[in-house]
């Protein structure tokens, strides 16, 4: 259990003066391809973090692998549980059982004899202050700029509690019951997950970009008879009319033998009330008008702490996306202490995470983690780029936000997005002047989730929008984990590399193993396992128990298979390498697809790139890359040759793909990931792709992308 802790980074591995700050040979401007360092950068002075140095982190967290039953019995002091035991040191904490097909098979359960409701947790305790019930928990940012809303702790409580009494008095939810929530980011949308949790309700929250099958198949897969949707909302320049999507998904739902018994509809944001249009389906209820005659008062349904909270559908980046269900106990706890710990989050701080709730992002650190901390936040309905590249920093400067926690794929946009004007001043304007004109100086922690971040991407985000001054937590971890699990916290003294997930979060014993399932030792890469449960571990696949087993245990019993690939360098520190499915056999080297898209974005004229492997005779596999230009770039053969260039010179000639396509636009789920099994397929059988050939793509962003794609192969 502690072969880990012998490769743990240690202080003294990490001395200070053993690291070259990278940045003063890397130019954001040079034409030609630079280096991306990788050294770590030095370590960010943050006041009275709550982890002050490496070997605090090293005791508490060999303290939560050694005795994870006092660890985390400790940190849930903190929080309300009915009738609070205490400290009862006999008592069941962590249970788990990692071996599928056997009695007791897979299952995990966190403090099983204790009751608890989360919604109480992350508002009731906090509204019983008098002051702390006036502070702001939402300042909500509307997709125009201007647009704004305020939402105190105490406006939030009362909301909730009428939302609760409505699904239970109005609409007859029942505990257990699932409702589905097709929303965007309005307070509203956090409203109606806390008022499911507060009656034992488990919400389903279905990213309101998803299309009207995706949403059919979640309401049908869940059985669910209320679904709670916004009549439609401004997404940049255009309108998304999600009731339409929602009528047209109880329609198809209806189809299959499924009747959906009640909507309920809030308002566009921005406007007095729903449209009279927009309520025309005999199930249909107006938000406001069901609120304004509710009881405003609705005591919390204390549950078991292995209640359901939800179910969370992953992305689709690699097959089918999985129902992944959580236990409110365990998550709850976890949420909130990763939260607090990776964010370093203090009262007063304001918190920014651009996810959408519609992801485990969303869930975690919007709705959950940061209220269960009592913590201050910005909502953001719209996009990153909207109205300009500089809408993000504007809310930045506007809220003095310490925390912003993104994706790598905004920040390589806002990187890569068209330079603002010239200017008389400015001649010669980047993309970072849509940065430098904002006051960023209230930053003090920036995150990064969702995607390996390529070094390039990175250290933009430390060196301009940073300035060096913030740590960037670049965190690991998935729908299922429930929280982070790898990530660099913000330790004073951390030297922090570029790019790499870094280190286990408390109660995580990650290990790599090989395709036999022994696991690897010291300096190593390999299939990215967990062999422990942490409190937040998925209890199931919704309704498919059978799916979990397979998917995460069945491969190398005894393990969490993350599905990932990583690498632990000789510090002991782990760097995501991509989806197991996405490392590379070319003529006997070992090739990870993301190390070889950071060599491409290196390349000043590549604002983004996706690498996947084809069969080939001799090599075994060959590289073929999808690269897309930066803007008003032309594409050239001597532009391909020298992105080759680049590739050889930063990984060897072996990393060099063989296939360059101009991509206009790559595959990507509407959480920001690109789907390689597609582009896997399109490089494999050219214009011969079949449509059923490319598995579920649902949960694409734009499904046009496959026919642009097939139209440019071979050019
Ligand atoms: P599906 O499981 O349906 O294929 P998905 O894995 O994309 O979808 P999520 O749970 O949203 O669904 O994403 C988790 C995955 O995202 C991780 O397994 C990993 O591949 C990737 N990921 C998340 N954060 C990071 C990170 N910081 N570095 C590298 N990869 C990351
Ligand atoms: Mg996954």
């Amino acid at each position: 259990m502690l072969a880990f802790l012998s490769s743990l980074p240690l202080s003294s591995k990490l001395s200070h003066s053993a690291f070259t700050p990278c940045s003063s040979n890397r130019s954001m401007t040079s034409a030609k391809p630079r280096s991306a360092c990788t050294h770590p950068v030095p370590a960010v002075a943050l006041a009275s973090p709550y982890v002050p140095d490496l070997d605090t982190y090293t005791t508490l967290y060999e303290r939560s692998i050694t005795d994870p039953d006092s660890f985390w019995r400790d940190i849930a002091k903190s929080f309300v549980w009915k009738d609070n035991p205490g400290n009862e040191s006999n008592e069941p904490v962590l249970n788990y059982s990692f071996t599928p097909g056997s009695a007791p098979g897979v299952n995990v359960s966190f403090l099983p004899n204790r009751k608890t409701n989360i919604c109480y947790n992350a508002i009731d305790r906090w509204v019983e202050d008098p002051v702390k019930a006036d502070a702001v928990a939402f300042y909500c940012e509307g997709n125009d700029p201007g647009r704004t809303r305020v939402v105190t702790f105490h406006e939030l409580h009362d909301m909730v509690q009428r939302f609760a009494n409505v699904l239970k008095n109005q609409l007859n939810v029942k505990k257990g019951d699932v409702v589905v929530l097709y929303m965007p980011m309005v307070p509203e949308l956090p409203v109606a997950m806390l008022a499911c949790a507060r009656i034992g309700a488990i919400h389903s929250v279905v990213f309101g970009g998803y299309s009207a099958e995706a949403l059919a198949g979640r309401i049908l897969d869940s059985k669910a008879a209320v679904v709670v949707v916004t009549e439609s909302v401004a997404r940049a320049s255009k309108t998304v009319k999600l009731k339409e999507i929602s009528d047209h998904a109880i329609r198809i739902a209806a189809k299959s033998g499924h009747d959906v018994t009640y909507q309920i509809v809030t308002k566009t944001p921005g406007k007095l009330k729903v449209s009279p249009s927009a309520i025309e389906i005999p199930q249909d209820i107006e938000w406001d008008v069901a609120l304004a005659s509710a009881d405003p008062v609705c005591p919390v349904e204390w549950v078991d702490s292995e209640h359901p909270l939800f179910v969370l559908y992953t992305s689709g980046s690699t097959g089918k996306p999985k129902g992944v269900v959580h236990a409110t106990g365990g998550y709850m706890v976890y949420a909130a202490t990763t939260f607090k710990y990776v964010f370093d989050y203090h009262e007063n701080d304001v918190f920014f995470s651009t996810s959408d709730c519609g992801w485990i992002t969303g869930h975690s650190y919007v709705t959950y983690g940061p209220l269960l901390n009592g913590a201050t936040q910005v909502l953001y309905e719209g996009v990153p780029n909207y109205p300009t590249p500089a809408r993000l920093w504007e809310i930045v400067e506007k809220y003095k936000v310490a925390q912003l926690y993104t994706a790598p794929t905004v920040i390589r946009a806002l990187k890569g997005a068209k330079a603002p004007p010239p200017t008389e001043t400015n001649p010669n304007p980047s993309s970072a002047d849509w940065v430098n004109k904002c006051d960023r100086s209230s930053l003090r922690v920036l995150g990064s989730v969702g995607e390996p971040i390529n070094p390039e991407a990175w250290l933009w985000y430390y060196d301009v929008v940073g300035e060096q001054k913030c740590a960037v937590v670049d965190t690991w971890w998935q729908t299922e984990t429930g929280g982070h699990c790898l990530t660099p916290l913000p330790i004073p003294g951390l030297p922090i590399k570029p790019g790499c997930a870094m280190m286990p979060f408390f109660g995580i014993e990650p290990a790599l193993v090989n395709g036999e399932g022994q696991e690897l030792k010291g300096p190593a890469e390999g299939f990215l396992v967990i062999k422990n449960a942490w409190p937040s571990t998925l209890r199931t696949v919704y309704r498919n128990h059978k799916r979990m087993e397979e998917t995460y245990f069945e491969r190398f019993p005894g393990f969490y298979m993350t599905g990932d690939g990583a690498r632990r360098d000789a510090d002991g520190h782990y760097w995501l390498t991509g989806r197991v499915d996405d490392i590379l056999n070319v003529s006997g080297h070992r090739i990870g697809t993301a190390e070889v898209e950071s060599a491409l974005v290196l390349h000043d004229a590549v604002a983004e790139a996706a690498v996947v492997g084809v069969p080939h005779d001799v090599k075994g596999e060959a590289l073929y890359a999808y690269v897309s230009l930066m803007s008003g770039v032309e594409p050239t053969e001597e532009l391909r040759k020298s992105i080759r260039a680049c590739v050889r010179t930063e990984i060897g000639p072996f990393a060099s793909p063989d296939t360059i396509q101009w991509a206009g636009a790559l595959p990507k789920t509407r959480s920001g990931k690109i789907m390689r099994r597609i582009l896997r397929k399109i490089a494999k059988n050219g214009p011969k792709t079949q449509r059923d050939d490319l598995g579920d793509t649902s949960t694409l962003t734009d499904p046009g992308v496959i026919d642009m794609l097939l139209s440019t192969y071979g050019k």
